[in-house]
Order: structure tokens, then sequence, then C-alpha cells
């Protein structure tokens, strides 16, 4: 038998299941599920992604046997309608959409009215007595066939539509507005002009066999699924090129025939807090892509149990049985077609990080779903979370800005958080200026970089520029519109619908509440009430931050809090991996535990020698062991009482604190700073010439891969026993006062083991003199980062010395790929965006390489130590699918900022239920 290419769905059995997405596209197995479980949907069939992946591997052909099949489905579909695809008396016209197996929003393309010529469209003026009607339908028609399948869609932002051209220059002869203001005689000469630009532009006629305009549309709608913003879409998420997408062709069912029609979308819940309320907006006598594209303000979808209570009342039902059947929170589009309900879709709703913790815990609560799903990474993309942790408007700051007169409009708060930036138009402009800026060590771009797009509305082709947009602002859409959407999907701060805003494209400025601001001025919105305000306004921390940090709120005062501690409980409840944090002043130590981390993974000491970075100078540039001596005697007092600090902060917790690292010329003035190398040649009593010789000596061409790590504390031993000291004394001070203390001392960049040897002897020997000064014990453990390939190789060597290891990802990345974790921002866009790289290695651990690697050390460190103690401390230890993956190669835990501490529980627990899902 010949493969299955075409899956027929309609009345009330379908070809397809809701289970058969990666074939028939999410929407498409939707589409049949729907007629499955009984609920209205315009019969149609769906055209596989296998003929999509056929199509891309075959030369823009189609299987032999596709035409048949469709034809095939094409007369169940006319009989379940009772209209016939091509019939000049009774014409069935389909929509050909696009629909990958996860959903892309807008990122494709679509064609509507297929079907209609001179002929069919008497058939339809018959049908629907509407003669304005009909041709309208046929002007969008060869519109959009002409854009779509035609290619005569603008390519660039000074481009533009022909079509769109042509309809201006009617209106403004008309001296009409609106483009329902046109008559039907206007629609004919319409028509006949974009026939004439088609010809003039393709030199062929537009075309009127409807089965060539189905099968060119399919070939279009294949195509797109290859277009820049489709694929800069999958890039960013991660979704593979080879999936392709599935085309449904679709009865047309119409929304715009009258006021007895209507068109909407809506969410079962509210998408963006999450609350329990029918939540969406629909717009009488319309076509669905006019409440989508956002250029007519639509009605809420409570208004429409006024204006079509029948209506309401059956849709308010499907919603209930559609949240039941699917477990989940739905995101549908309907039609009402003289008075009757069609659904034409429905998917799973994409939420902010609010409303996706509050749907799980709340659906937990009715009954819907178990604490297992409640977590899974389906539901809550574990960096989602982090929408919880962003700061907010401090009110104080707001309410001040709003006394001062700088409240400029408030439109529909799309997408939740508090966003200040510099107003920017174009996605394009945007896109080029925050790429202008270079982020600092830890990633962050200046303030100045932070960037709102303003704008009529969005389209996908802004999609790179609201990727880089701090917040995102839009005069026209609803709460569905494309800015939402995908501004919610990214997480970003989103305010839409703002009809106050009048922009001028062409001047660069947005002029409201009596004001106008320019490009580049200063701008704040607020993603929680819709307010837009001019300049910048002070942010602060997030409830849950509020109720965990800064303790300037109590638990029972916020709801978030509440649903986000309870859905913490569950993840702790599953996962294995422990999760730690990288912290290395008692403060960060206390707010990564209130984000529940259970130790420290990595305290990196040179960060507190920054702190006294005089006496560290003096132990530097010293010319002999007992001047460093003396300068290291001093810095001993200040390592004692900050790690003594840290100790009391982690309360018993293990605390892994690691030996001096970096090459020492950090700690050193530049050599062109004169001044600061008069103050420390004056301090220790040497001449300022002596200073720049030792700076120039210690100077290195390749300082990562030179003077550091454990080769520092080899060469002077005096640094690692100054630490170990200040490490043991501490541990033993803090255990005296009654607390307990877990010390990890350990040793970086280590690859042969005599230098972990050596290193591990100098601290026995330590600690056993500590001991003995001070009366007592405490236990404590040595162990050793994992950062190079050598150690990965060698590590059960190094096991039979190290207590543990802790993988130190960002080296071990940087000197398994011969890649400068400095240096690489200057050519890593080039490589994800060409596919060079699937993502960021130092973001996301390289799987097949780091990855290997590090699975090699597990394997050889248990093969001398079976229960050694492993764990990762580099910048991937709080990403999730870093994370996910340090699960199945058997780490203990992971080890990561605090802020990411409660997304790195999360992804654990996921772990362990992807784990499980898979057997
Ligand atoms: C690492 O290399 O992964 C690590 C944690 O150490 P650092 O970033 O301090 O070099
Ligand atoms: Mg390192």
């Amino acid at each position: 038998m010949s493969t299955k290419y075409v899956y027929y769905f309609g009345g009330t059995s379908s070809d397809g299941r809701s289970d058969m997405k990666n074939l028939l596209g999410g929407k498409g197995a939707n589409l049949a599920e729907m007629c499955n479980i009984g609920l209205p949907v315009p019969a149609g069939f769906t055209i596989t992604t296998e003929v999509c992946t056929y199509f891309y591997d075959n030369n823009r052909q189609y299987p032999e046997t596709l035409r048949a099949q469709i034809v095939e489905a094409l007369k169940k579909t006319e009989e379940e309608m009772g209209a016939k695809f091509g019939d000049p008396e009774n014409p069935l016209l389909v929509s050909c959409r696009s629909g990958a197996r996860v959903s892309m929003p807008g990122m494709m393309d679509t064609v509507l009215n297929i079907g209609l010529n001179e002929q069919t469209l008497k058939g339809l003026i018959k049908k629907t007595g509407n003669e304005r009607f009909a041709w309208d339908s046929y002007r969008r028609f060869v519109q959009m066939y002409g854009d779509v399948v035609l290619g005569m869609k603008p390519q660039t932002k000074e481009d533009e539509d022909p079509f769109e051209l042509l309809l201006h220059k009617m209106k403004k002869k008309k001296g009409v507005h609106l483009d329902n203001e046109l008559d039907t005689d206007d629609l004919k000469k319409l028509v006949k002009q974009f026939k004439k630009a088609v010809l003039e532009r393709t030199g062929k006629d537009f075309p009127d066999d409807p089965m060539e305009q189905m099968l060119e549309a399919v070939g279009a709608v294949f195509q797109s699924w290859g277009n820049d913003r489709a694929v800069v879409y999958r890039r960013q998420y991660n979704y593979p090129h080879t999936w392709g997408t599935a085309a449904n062709i679709c009865s047309m069912v119409f929304g715009n025939m009258g006021d007895d029609c209507a068109t909407g979308v809506a969410f079962t819940r509210d998408p963006a807090t999450g609350e329990k309320v029918f939540y969406g907006e629909y717009l009488i006598n319309a076509q669905g892509e006019d409440v989508v594209a956002g250029i007519r303000t639509p009605n809420k979808i409570a208004e429409l149990k006024i204006a079509m209570p029948e209506v309401y009342q059956q849709l308010d039902d499907i919603r209930n049985k559609l949240e039941k059947h699917y477990r989940d929170v739905q995101d549908i589009e309907f039609t009402v077609q003289k008075g009757k309900l069609w659904m034409l879709q429905t998917r799973n709703g994409k939420r902010t990080g609010f409303a996706g913790v509050r749907f799980a815990v709340d659906m937990v609560h009715e009954g819907l779903i178990s604490k297992e799903e409640a977590i899974s990474a389906g539901r809550i993309p574990p960096d989602d979370l982090n929408q919880l942790l962003q700061p907010i408007f401090d009110p104080e700051a707001k309410r001040k800005a709003v006394e001062e007169g700088r409240l400029l409009a408030v439109g529909i708060n799309a997408g939740p958080g508090a966003a200040t930036g510099k107003i920017k138009f174009y996605a394009d402009d945007a896109e080029a200026y925050v790429n202008s800026f270079s982020r600092d060590a830890n990633g962050k771009l200046p303030e100045d970089a932070q960037v709102v797009l303003v704008r009529q509305e969005t389209s996908p082709e802004d999609i790179r520029g609201m990727q880089v947009a701090t917040g995102i602002l839009t005069a026209f859409g609803g709460a569905s519109s494309h800015a939402a959407l995908v501004s919610r999907q990214m997480g970003k701060v989103c305010i839409v619908g703002c009809g106050e805003l009048k922009i001028d494209y062409k001047k660069r400025t947005v002029t409201a509440g009596g004001k106008t601001l320019k490009e580049g001025d200063w701008i704040a919105i607020d993603g929680f009430s819709g307010e837009v305000m001019e300049g910048k306004v002070a942010t602060k921390p997030s409830e849950v931050v509020q109720v965990l940090i800064s303790k300037t709120m109590k638990p029972e005062e916020s709801k978030v809090y509440q649903q986000f501690a309870e859905l913490m409980s569950w993840a702790d409840d599953v996962r294995k991996l422990k999760v730690r944090t990288n912290a290395d002043q008692p403060d960060q130590a206390a707010a990564a535990i209130a984000f529940g981390a259970e130790g420290i993974g990595l305290c990196r000491t040179e960060h507190m020698f920054f702190d006294h970075i005089l006496p560290m100078r003096e132990m530097i540039l010293s010319s002999n062991t007992e001047q460093r001596k003396a300068a290291l005697e001093k810095l001993l007092e200040f390592q004692r009482s900050d790690f003594a600090g840290i100790f009391r902060a982690m309360k018993g917790k293990p605390v892994t604190i690691r030996t001096l690292d970096p090459p020492l010329h950090e700690f050193l003035p530049t050599l062109d700073q004169k001044d600061k190398q008069k103050e420390v040649a004056k301090m220790i009593g040497v001449s300022p010439k002596s200073i720049e010789k030792r700076i120039k000596e210690l100077h290195e061409l390749n300082p990562m891969l030179g003077f550091r790590g454990c080769r520092l504390g080899n060469v002077f031993p005096e640094i690692t026993e100054m630490q170990a000291r200040a490490i043991i004394e501490a541990a033993c001070d803090v255990a005296k006062e009654g607390i307990a203390v877990e010390p990890e001392i350990m040793i970086p960049l280590v690859g042969f083991l005599p230098e972990l040897k050596a290193q591990v002897k100098l601290v026995h020997a330590i600690a056993e003199k500590v001991f003995a000064e001070k009366g007592t014990k405490v236990k404590y453990l040595v162990g050793t980062m994992i950062e190079l390939p050598r150690a990965c190789v060698a590590a059960a060597e190094i096991a039979t010395e190290a207590e543990f290891f802790s993988f130190g990802t960002n080296d071990l990345t940087q000197t398994t790929l011969g890649i400068s974790r400095d240096d690489y921002g200057s050519f890593i866009r080039h490589y994800i965006e060409n596919d060079l790289v699937k993502k960021d290695p130092f973001q996301v651990i390289d799987f097949d390489g780091v990855g290997a690697l590090m699975k090699l050390g597990v394997e050889k460190g248990r093969s001398v130590k079976h229960d050694l103690k492993i764990g990762i401390c580099g910048e991937h230890g709080g990403e999730p699918d870093s994370v996910k993956f340090c699960h199945r190669i058997g780490l203990n835990y992971v080890s990561c900022s605090p802020f990411r501490v409660p997304i790195a529980r999360l992804a654990a627990a996921q772990a362990v239920l992807e784990e499980k899902n898979k057997k």
C-alpha cells in the first residue's frame, strides 16, 4: 500500500488524532481530535509533514500518489459541507494553513478563499445573496495569493505591497478611510487592477483552476517553512529544521457575511495572570486575520454573552470540554457564520511564567492533573520561572512618575514585568542598536542598551527586534495579537492595544498624553497594569523576591509566592540532583538559601581578594617568601572572617571553597595606571620602577592558559597554606559557636595527579596544625575541579586523591573546544545563525563534546571511588537542558547563581520525570 499522505477530518470522525502531531502538525492533529470529540469543525484534510520533507528533498515536487489522495479527501469534504470545490453553482472554498508539530505563531503562511474564480464567484453571490461580500472575498484572495504564492509580498521595509498601494489609491479616489467603505464596483475594479499587477509582475495570468490554486498554495505553505523568520524562530526554540510543516486544507466559513457573523480568538483561562476566566476577544462581521493582525481593536469575549448569548453559551461549554479533554489551557479560534459556531483551531495556550505556575497549581487543586504533570517541562519551561523573580516597578517611583504627569497612556497588559528602555520604532533598528553594545563578564548589557520597541503592531518579521528588546509596546491589537503572543512566550514585558499612541514612523516620534517622544528617548512600561510612562522609572524586586530575600512582604500577602512555593515543593519531592549555589558573600549565600540552595558549590575566593586589593598586591609584588608571608598574614585575617560569615549563613550546609585560581596580574594595576602603581610602591616601600618591572614580568600572552589555577598554589605553596588555614580556622571558630560546618576545599585547574597530590598534602598538614592549635577538629573534604580535558581522561588517577569532583564547565568548554571564553562573542552569533553550532556552548553544555568528556570523567572517577561525590559549578549548572544532562550522567549536584536556583530545582525534577517517561 502506498504511504498515506492525506488525513481527512470532518463531521464526527477523522483519520487523525491529537497524538499524531509529528505527522499532522499541531493544528491538523487537533482539528481531527475536535471532530472526534464532537465539536463543530469545518471539514477538510491535512497533508502530512512527510510531504513537506519530500517536497524539500525532491526539488519542490510532490509524491506521485498525493493528488489522488487529495481528490479522495476533497470528495469527503464536499459531502460533509454540502458544496463542491470549483462548482459554479454551489462552490466550496477552502483555506490552506500551515501547521508544524509545535505552534510557530504567525511565522508561516496561510492562503484563504482558495477555489474562487469568475465562475465560482457567481455561485458564491447566489449562495450568499451578497454580491459585495463575494467580491470582497475575491479581492482578498487575489491579494493573498499574489503575496504568498506568487511572491509579491514586500521583501524590505521600504518596499510597498503592490496590492496595498492599489487599495490605498482606490480609497483615496473614493474619499474613504476604511476597506469596508468601498462598494461592489470599487472591488470589481480592484480585482481587475490586482490581476493586471500579477500579470505585469509574473508574466502570467492569475490562475483560475481551483485545483492548481490549491496545489500551489500547499507548495507556498511548505516554502514558508524555510523563510527567514521561521528559521530564526526555530533556532530560538531549538526546533529542528528537518521537522517540516503540514498543510491543512479547511473548508472556509465566513465571519464577515454580516452582523450575525463573528470571528474570535480566546484562551480558556487568562494567559497573562493565570486567572480562571474566559479570556479572549472577537469582532463582529470580520475575518479571523482581522483579530490577530491587530488592525481593529476587538471586543472582550464577555461582551459576546450579550451580543450572541446562545453562541456564547455554546462556546463556554466547549471551553470546559476542551480543558477537561486536553487537561491544559487551550487557545482557540472560532468563527460564527450566520449564527452557527465553528471551531477553527485549538492548541495548548502559550502563557507567561506567572500563568504557567498558576494554571499548574490550580489544575492540581481542581483534580484535573497530577503534581508530576504540573511540574513537567511541557507546562512550565524552567526558564519561565525567571518572570516570577523579575523586578517590578517600585510603586513609590511609579506614583511619583504619575504625579509628575509622566503617565502617557494605558494599554492592555499582555506580558507582565517592568521595562524601561530607549524608544526604537523598527525591529531591525532595535536589533542593530542593542548589538552595538558588548556584554560584561556576567553577560549583562549596560543600561543604555535597553530598548522598548514601539510599534503600531508587530508582525512576525519583527521577531529579531523583539528578542533584543526589554519591552514591547503596540498601539493596536489585543491580548492575542502577534505582539502579545510572541512577547509572552519570550517572557518579555509587553503592552498592546494602546490606542492613545500616535506613532509617526517617518518623523520617528510617538505622541500620547499631550507629549511627543523621539526615538532614543526613555520610556517605561508596566506589563502588569498596562501603564506607559515617560522617562525612566526605578524597579523593585518581584513579590517572590520580596517574600524570600528582602522580607518586605509576608508569604500570606502574596498569592504569586504561595503558588511558586507550592510548585517548588512538588519539584523538590521528585528531583534527585541537589542544587547548590555559586556565592562568595554571605548575603548572596543567604539569598540562594532562600531560593532553595542546599549548599555552596563554588566560592571563588579571588572575589574576596578584590575587596582587599592592597595586601593582595603586596603579596603578589613581594620579591621574596618572607615578604609574601607577611602580606599573606594580612590577607589571612580578612579571609578567615569572610569564610566565617559564609559558614554562619550556610548553617551546616556544605560549602565548597576554591583556592586561588585567576592569573595574578588580574589583581595588579595595568601598565598605564601610574597612580595606582605609585600607591602600591609607597605601601610596600619599593620604587615605582620595580612595580612596573614586576607587572611586565607577570604579563602573559595567554593568561587563561597560563600561570593560574593550582599552578599558583604549587609554585607559591604559601598561598594555599594561607587559604587552607583561613578556611579551617573559620570552620573551627564557627563550630565552636555551635553552628555546624561542612567545608570542602577545592583545587582548581588540575590536569596531573601530582599537582593535586601536592596541594592535598599541604591542606592536610595545615589542617592538622590548626586542629592542634585550636584543640578542636572539624570534618572537611579536599577535592578538585575537573576543567581540563586531561583531567577527564585521567579522572581515575585523579580520583585516588580527590574526595570530590566538580566540573568547571566554563574552562572545560574553553579548553575542549579551543574557544576562548572571553573572545568568542565576535563570531558565535554567526555560528549559531548559520547552524555551525546548535547553541552557545558557554550557555548550554556541548553534549557531544564537553558532555562526552564529563561522562568519561564520571565513569573513570567512580571506577576508583564508586560513591565519589560529583557536581558542576560552571555557568551551565543553572541552564535547564544542561541540568537535565547532569542528571542523566549521574552527578550529585549542580551549582548555579542564586536567581537560577529555582530554575535548576525545577529542571532537576523534570529530568527525573523525563527519564521515567522514556522507560
Ligand atoms: C569553570 O571554569 O567552570 C569555573 C566554575 O571556574 P571559573 O569560571 O571561575 O574559571
Ligand atoms: Mg574555571
